[in-house]
C-alpha cells in the first residue's frame, strides 16, 4: 500500500476527493497545489499509517521511513535543498490533519530539523542570524512542548526572564546572541527536566515528531472530542510534513488567517488577521495585537496598525485573487492559513469556515443567489439544530433595563425566569411547570439535566468556551458566563448583586446576546422570521414531503407554531387543559363522585370549558388539521398528595378530608406509566371520552362558522393495544358524533384514529388499522415501553450506558432506529396493507429531532409533529431528509 502521497509544484498525487485517506489538511493541501496556487511542497502520510500503527502495537509500518525519506528527497528538490544538509537544509512542519478537523490533537511543531550547526547554515543564508536564533528558540520550544512533553511555562519564564533583565519589551527586540543565550538556557532546562538533552538529530526529530501525531490520535483531549462529536477511533490521522516558509523573516514577512466571509454576520467581505514578523500561532496567540488584512477592517477596528493591504499590495492583491478562486472552487466560505516570506505569498491551509447560524443562512441564501450553488444545497448547507439560536425571543430595545450584572454573551437569546441555585432544584422546577435561571459559580458536565431543564442559565466563572457557555449553544438555551461582578452564597442560596442580594425564586432576566443580567421580566421581542431565514425556508418547505405540525394546547403555543410554520397541530394534549385553578375543581368533583351521574354532573361543568379551548385553537388553526388526543394520565394526577394539600381541596370542594384522602389511596398506583391510564379510562369512564368528544364537535361547528373554513377534528385514542379497545371507544365517538350533526344540521367529515405507543400496537397495527383511520407514533411511551424503562428515572443509568459505550445516544432523544424504529416501520408497513390510505404522523419528542425525521422520511410517514420552537427545524430537517 502507498502511505505517502506528495504535493508540490503545481501538482499532487492526491486531491481534495481524498480526504478519507489525506485527513481534510492534506487533501486540501493537495488541491490547492492541483490548481497551480503557492503551496510550499511536502507529503501526507496516511491516515491508514496512523491505523497500522496502532495495530502493529504503536510502531511504525514496515518500509515506512523508506517511504518517507524518498518522498523528502523529492521534496527537498522541489524546494531546493535537502533536509540535514548542512549547508543548504530543509527545515519542515509536521502537522496532524484528520478527516474532520478536530481541536485536541498535537499541536503544529515548526521548523523541524534545525539543531547547533544547520542553524549556523540558516543565519549564513538569510544573511540574518536573529532570524535564524528566533526559528531555532521557537522550535525548541515548540518541540520540547508538543513531542517531549515539557511544560510550555518554563519556556515563557526564561524568555521573560531574560526579556525583563535585557530590559526588552517584544520578542522582536531580542538579538541573535540574546536568542544563543535563552536557548543554552532551554537545553539546559530539558536536559534537567526531562532527563534526556534536546535532540540534534534531523531525522530522529521528523520521527519523534510523526510518532506524537499519531499518538496525540489516543490522547485523552482526542479521545474526549470524538466521544461528544461521533467521531469514530478507526478514522486515524494523517501526518502532513511539508516545508517551512517564513513569516518571521524580518518586516517583509507575515502571518495571517482569513475568512473569505465574516464567520459571524456571513457579510461578503474578506475577513482576517495577520502579524508582521510573525510565525505561526503568533496570530491567534494574543502575543501583540494582529491588524487588520483589509483597509475597511482596519478601520472599522479603530485600529492605527496598517493593513496588509496597505503595507503589502502585492501579495494582498494575489491573496484576494486567491481566495476568490478557493470559494468559487469548493463553493463555500473558505477559512485560510497563509505566510508572506520576503513579499512572497504562500498558502498553507484553506478549509470551509466555521460560522454562526446566522451567517450560515446568509451565506447560503447569497451563494444560491449568485448560482454558485443550488437552493437545494444551500438548504443542506444549514445544520437544522443551529436555527435554535435565531429562534429565541430578544430583549425590546426600548424596554427599560434594570441591569444588576454583565458577563459574556456565551448563547444567544432573551430568558426570564426564577432563580434557582442547582441543577436539581432546576428540574424539580420545571417538572411542575415553573420557569427557571440556573444560576451556578460555574457548571459541570453533572449539570447537563438542569441546564436542559432552565431557560437560561447564568454563571459567574467561565469564559466563551466554558462548559456553560459550550453546552447552552448546543442547546439554543440564552447564556450569560463568568459575570465576574455578582456572586453566590450557595449556603443562605443568595445572588449577591451590584442592586443587592436576590435570593431563590426571584425573577431576573438573561440577555444572552450582550451578557446582561437584569432585574424581573422585561418585555421580549419575537425572533425575525423573514429575509434569509425566510427565503431558506421556502426552499426548504419546497423540497420537503413530510408535513410539519406541532405539539400545542395552549393558543400561544399554537399561534407560535403557525408563526413558525406549522401546517397544523399534530397532538392536542387534553389533560393539559384541565389543569388551571377553576378547572382542577370540576375535575376532582368528578373523580370524587361515586357514580356516573355525579360524574356527568361535574363533566357538564367542564363541557364549555373545553369547547371554548377547542374553538379557540380551531379558529388559530383556521382549517388545518388538529388532532385532539383523548385524556392520558391516571386520574390521581389531578388529586393532591400531602396531607396539608389534601386537607385544603377538601376544604375547597367541601368534602371529608378522611373521604379524599382514602380516593387519592384508592387511586395510588405503583407504576402509572403502566396504570390506569389512556383507553383504560375511556373504557371505565365513559363519559369522558363522550364530554370531550362533545367538546370538539361543538367547537369545530362553532369555529367553521367563524372561520368559514371547515375544521376536520382528528379524535386521537390513547395507548389502545387491542382492536377491541379502540371499537369500544369509537362506537362512543360515533355515537356523540352523529348527536352533534343531528342538534347543529352541520355535518362534520372527522377522523379517529389512534396512537401507537405500545409494542402490541405496533405488532397488531394491520388489525387496528381496520378501526384506525390514522396512527400517530406516540415513540416517547414507545421507547418506554419497547425498552421497558421509564423515562423519568433512566437518566442517570443511561448516561453510564453511554460513558462505557453501550448505547451511543439517547433513545429518548433520537430514535432507537434499530428496536423502536422497527416497531414503526412494521406498524407503517402493516396499517398500510389494511388500509392504504392511512394518515401516518409521528408525535413523540423524537418529531423535532432531525435524525429521528431522517427515519420518518425513510419509514415514508405524512408528517412530524413536534414543539413549537423545533417546527422551523422540523421543516429543514424534513427537507434534507428528502433530498
Ligand atoms: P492547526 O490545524 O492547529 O491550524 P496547522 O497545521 O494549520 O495547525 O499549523 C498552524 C500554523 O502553523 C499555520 O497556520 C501556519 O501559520 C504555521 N505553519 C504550518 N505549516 C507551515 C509551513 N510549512 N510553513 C510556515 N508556517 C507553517
Ligand atoms: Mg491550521
Ligand atoms: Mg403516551
Amino acid at each position: 500500500t502507498k502511505r505517502v502521497y506528495l504535493f508540490g509544484d503545481g501538482k499532487a498525487e492526491g486531491s481534495a476527493r481524498d480526504r478519507n485517506l489525506l485527513g481534510g489538511k492534506g487533501a486540501n493541501l493537495a488541491e490547492m497545489c492541483n490548481l497551480g496556487l503557492p503551496v510550499p511542497p511536502g507529503l501526507t502520510i496516511t491516515t491508514d499509517t496512523c491505523n497500522a500503527y496502532y495495530e502493529a502495537g504503536r510502531q511504525f509500518p514496515e518500509g515506512l521511513r523508506d517511504e518517507v525519506s524518498a518522498a523528502l528527497s523529492k521534496v527537498g528538490e522541489m524546494a531546493g535543498r535537502q533536509f540535514g544538509d548542512a549547508e543548504h537544509p530543509l527545515l519542515l512542519s509536521v502537522r496532524s490533519g484528520a478527516r474532520a478537523s478536530m481541536p485536541g490533537m498535537m499541536d503544529t511543531v515548526l521548523n523541524l530539523g534545525l539543531n547547533d550547526e544547520t542553524v549556523r547554515a540558516m543565519a549564513r543564508e538569510s544573511g540574518d542570524e536573529g532570524f535564524a536564533y528566533d526559528s531555532y528558540r521557537r522550535f525548541i520550544q515548540m518541540y520540547a512542548n508538543v513531542v517531549m512533553g515539557a511544560d510550555h511555562e518554563a519556556f515563557e519564564e526564561i524568555l521573560e526572564d531574560e526579556k525583563a533583565r535585557l530590559g526588552h519589551e517584544l520578542d522582536t527586540d531580542v538579538s541573535a546572541e540574546e536568542w544563543q543565550t535563552i536557548i543554552a538556557r532551554y537545553k539546559q532546562m530539558i536536559e534537567e527536566e526531562l532527563g534526556t538533552p534536546f535532540p540534534q538529530d534531523p531525522h530522529e526529530q521528523l520521527w519523534g515528531a510523526i510518532g506524537a501525531v499519531f499518538s496525540s490520535w489516543m490522547n485523552a483531549r482526542a479521545i474526549t472530542y470524538r466521544q461528544l462529536h461521533d467521531v469514530p477511533a478507526s478514522w486515524g490521522t494523517a501526518v502532513n510534513v511539508q516545508a517551512m516558509v517564513f513569516g518571521n523573516f524580518g518586516n517583509t514577512s507575515a502571518t495571517g488567517v482569513a475568512f473569505t466571509r465574516n464567520p459571524s454576520t456571513g457579510e461578503n467581505r474578506l475577513y482576517g488577521e495577520f502579524l508582521i514578523n510573525a510565525q505561526g500561532e503568533d496570530v491567534v496567540a494574543g502575543i501583540r495585537t494582529p491588524q487588520s488584512l483589509t483597509e475597511a477592517g482596519r478601520i472599522e477596528s479603530g485600529s492605527d496598525k496598517p493593513s496588509l493591504e496597505k503595507s503589502m499590495p502585492e501579495a494582498f492583491a494575489e491573496f484576494v485573487e486567491i481566495t476568490k478562486r478557493l470559494e468559487n472552487h469548493y463553493r463555500d466560505m473558505q477559512d485560510l492559513e497563509f505566510t508572506i516570506e520576503r513579499g512572497k505569498l504562500w498558502m498553507l491551509q484553506t478549509r470551509n469556515g466555521k460560522r454562526t447560524a446566522r451567517a450560515a443562512l446568509k451565506i447560503a441564501v447569497e451563494m444560491a443567489d449568485a448560482g454558485l450553488i443550488s437552493p437545494q444545497e444551500a438548504v443542506g448547507r444549514i445544520e437544522p439544530g443551529s436555527l435554535d439560536q435565531l429562534l429565541h425571543p430578544t430583549i425590546d430595545p426600548k424596554a427599560e433595563r434594570n441591569i444588576i450584572g454583565s458577563g459574556l454573551p456565551a448563547s444567544p437569546g432573551a430568558a426570564t425566569g426564577e432563580i434557582v441555585f442547582t441543577s436539581e432544584d432546576a428540574v424539580e422546577a420545571s417538572r411542575t411547570g415553573r420557569k427557571v435561571i440556573l444560576v451556578r459559580v460555574e457548571t459541570s458536565p453533572e449539570d447537563i439535566h438542569g441546564m436542559h431543564a432552565a431557560e437560561g442559565i447564568l454563571t459567574i466563572r467561565g469564559g466563551m468556551t466554558s462548559h456553560a457557555a459550550v453546552v447552552a449553544r448546543g442547546m439554543g438555551t440564552p447564556c450569560v458566563s463568568g459575570a465576574g461582578g455578582l456572586r453566590i452564597d450557595s449556603r443562605r442560596k443568595r445572588l449577591l448583586t451590584l442592586a443587592g442580594e436576590l435570593g431563590e425564586g426571584d425573577t431576573i432576566t438573561l440577555d444572552g446576546s450582550s451578557g446582561q443580567v437584569l432585574k424581573g421580566s422585561v418585555a421580549m421581542l419575537q425572533p425575525e422570521l423573514s429575509g434569509d431565514f425566510g427565503r431558506i425556508m421556502e426552499w426548504a418547505d419546497a423540497a420537503r414531503q413530510m408535513k410539519v405540525r406541532t405539539n400545542a394546547e395552549t393558543p400561544a403555543d399554537a399561534r407560535a407554531a403557525r408563526s413558525f410554520g406549522a401546517e397544523g397541530i399534530g397532538l392536542c394534549r387534553t389533560e393539559h387543559m384541565f389543569f388551571e385553578e377553576d378547572r382542577i375543581i370540576s375535575m376532582r368533583e368528578m373523580i370524587l363522585a361515586d357514580n356516573e351521574d355525579g360524574r356527568r354532573a361535574a363533566l357538564a361543568k367542564l363541557l364549555p370549558m373545553q369547547r371554548s379551548d377547542f374553538t379557540e385553537l380551531f379558529e388559530i388553526m383556521n382549517g388545518l388539521p388538529v388532532t385532539i388526543r383523548l385524556l392520558d394520565p391516571p386520574l390521581h394526577e389531578f388529586l393532591p398528595k400531602s396531607p396539608e394539600e389534601i386537607a385544603e381541596v377538601a376544604g375547597l370542594l367541601g368534602v371529608d378530608p378522611d373521604l379524599l384522602a382514602s380516593r387519592v389511596e384508592e387511586l395510588h398506583e405503583f407504576n402509572p406509566m403502566l396504570g390506569h391510564r389512556g383507553c383504560r379510562l375511556a373504557i371505565s369512564y365513559p363519559e369522558i371520552a363522550e364530554m370531550q368528544t362533545r367538546a370538539i364537535f361543538e367547537a369545530a361547528v362553532e369555529a367553521a362558522k367563524s372561520t368559514g373554513a371547515p375544521v376536520e377534528p382528528e379524535i386521537m385514542v390513547p395507548l389502545v393495544s387491542l382492536r377491541e379497545e379502540l371499537d369500544y371507544v369509537k362506537a362512543r365517538i360515533d355515537a356523540v358524533a352523529r348527536q352533534v350533526i343531528e342538534e347543529s344540521g352541520q355535518s362534520i367529515t372527522y377522523l379517529v384514529g389512534t396512537m401507537i405507543e405500545l409494542p402490541r400496537a405496533a405488532i397488531r397495527a394491520a388489525r387496528i388499522a381496520e378501526a384506525a383511520e390514522f396512527f400517530s407514533f406516540g415513540t416517547n411511551d414507545l421507547t418506554q415501553t419497547t425498552f421497558g424503562i421509564s423515562r423519568d428515572d433512566a437518566a442517570s443509568f443511561l448516561q453510564t450506558y453511554r460513558q462505557k459505550g453501550i448505547i451511543d445516544h439517547d433513545p429518548f432523544v433520537s430514535i432507537d432506529v434499530e428496536g423502536v424504529g422497527e416497531l414503526v416501520r412494521m406498524a407503517t408497513e402493516k396499517g398500510r396493507q389494511t388500509r392504504p390510505d392511512i394518515k401516518l404522523g409521528i408525535c413523540g419528542e423524537h418529531g423535532g429531532d432531525p435524525a429521528s425525521i431522517r427515519f420518518c422520511q425513510q419509514v415514508g410517514l405524512d408528517y412530524v409533529s413536534c414543539s413549537p420552537f423545533r417546527v422551523p427545524i422540523a421543516r429543514l430537517a424534513a427537507a434534507q431528509a428528502a433530498i
